[in-house]
């Protein structure tokens, strides 16, 4: 017996004891594809497009600005954090979907930054994902209050840098290349105990495993809807706020849907008295009509659920390109534990080749600077026997070096 047949057997057998398996069919994933890239764009759910089409016939073509009220369209943003708070631990009141992640990033840093101005520290990770980094420098640099931005670079460095001094802390909480999870708990505890405020970016961690906000007491937290929530292309993202922080800070991109009455068309600015102050001006429901749909799914889904198959799913993948793959080298934590919901490799040849040419053989990943190839798990969708038939494409591809065919190294845009 091989061992890919015994790999084959294993996944069989784990996909009858699946519980999640009935959520696949709600995806129009097409046939033979496997889609180990959801942790870049979920895919799309036929009753998405169903929604939108209606959104787009009916709602705006024959009842046309009614809909605002008849549709709903106003409350979306709220409708839409609503349905996103109990995916990431988060009380009702205290998550609203609005802009894009980078802006969201602004909006909290510079809230948080005003509440903590006699302090002149930010301390994010090196590693952080850049565009994270990029809107902290241009922050700083626009609030001109002398904040400056510390980026460490392993896990006992960022404990040292979190001090008396430090402002804000900023962090993702899963690692975009490597799937590393930080301890949101101890690091926030941390971090408050030096009297800094946090910020956790949940790109990686939202529809990938249960999180908890409320029980770590997280300060700030934001991100996207277009990864393990499957809104679609440039979905909405979403800002959460601690309760007992809402009302004492203020967002700086305070637009008319940030106060209290936008209709009273008041001249004087008045900050909404809950999570709406962090919206900024009129939301574009046909995104957020596709995440509201979109998010359904996860009404009845047990996230304890979502994260054994997670780990159960990264566990056989790692196990069966170890035994068959030559030449990939594990880039992530061995201990799933320490792991969001992706598995990343590095290769010893042109890993970008290599993953143009699993994409070419219907296994999509994608591949990451300098030299990793990136697999994303998501449960709701992704079966056992998906990850171990990725595993022996990938080993094939390598046996007989397709990947070097020419064809494979010319880059796109978007890797
Ligand atoms: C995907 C991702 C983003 C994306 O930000 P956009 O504003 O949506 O482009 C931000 N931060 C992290 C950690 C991400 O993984």
């Amino acid at each position: 017996m091989t061992e890919q047949t015994t790999h084959q057997q294993i996944a069989e057998a784990l996909d009858k004891g699946d519980l999640l398996t009935s959520y696949r069919g709600q995806f129009a994933i097409p046939p033979k594809l496997i889609y180990l890239d959801g942790n870049s764009l979920g895919p799309l759910q036929p009753a998405v497009g169903k929604k939108v089409a209606e959104t787009l016939v009916v709602e705006w073509g024959t009842d046309l600005i009614k809909s605002w009220n008849k549709a709903g369209w106003i409350d979306l943003p709220e409708t839409v954090g609503e349905q996103i708070a109990p995916i990431i631990g988060a009380k009702s009141g205290t998550v609203i979907a609005t802009d894009s992640t980078s802006v969201n990033v602004f909006k909290t840093l510079a809230a948080a930054l005003l509440m903590r101005s006699d302090r002149r520290k930010i301390v994010s990770e090196n590693g952080n994902f850049p565009t994270d980094l990029y809107m902290t420098q241009a922050t700083t640099a626009f609030l001109g209050t002398g904040h400056e931005l510390v980026t460490v670079k392993d896990d006992d460095a960022l404990m040292k840098a979190i001090d008396e001094e430090t402002a804000v802390v900023l962090l993702t909480q899963v690692d975009y290349k490597t799937g590393r999870m930080l301890d949101m708990a101890k690091i926030t505890a941390h971090a408050h105990e030096k009297g800094a405020l946090i910020i956790w970016d949940l790109c990686h961690s939202a529809g990938a495993f249960p999180v908890a906000l409320d029980a770590c007491n997280v300060d700030f937290a934001i991100g996207c809807g277009y990864k393990y929530l499957n809104g679609g292309p440039g979905a909405p993202a979403f800002i959460y706020v601690k309760k007992e922080l809402q009302n004492q800070a203020i967002q700086p991109l305070s637009g008319w849907f940030a106060h209290e009455a936008p209709f009273e068309f008041d001249p004087e600015f008045k900050p909404a008295m809950s999570i709406k102050r962090y919206l900024t001006g009129t939301p574009p429901v046909l995104s957020l009509m596709a995440l509201h749909e979109a998010l359904k799914i996860w009404k009845d889904v047990d996230m304890r659920l979502i994260r054994q198959k997670s780990v159960g799913l990264s566990q056989l993948f790692i196990q069966a390109v170890e035994e068959t793959c030559e030449g990939l080298t594990l880039a992530s934590l061995r201990d799933p534990q320490l792991r969001g919901s992706q598995v990343s490799f590095t290769f010893d040849g042109d890993g970008y080749a290599l993953m143009q040419a699993l994409i070419a053989e219907g296994v999509i990943g994608d591949f990451r600077q300098p030299n990793i190839l990136r697999f994303g798990f998501a449960p709701l969708y992704v079966r056992y026997k998906d990850v171990v038939r990725a595993a022996e494409i990938l080993a094939d591809i390598l046996k007989t070096e397709r990947w070097k065919d020419e064809k494979f190294n010319v880059r796109s845009e978007v890797t």
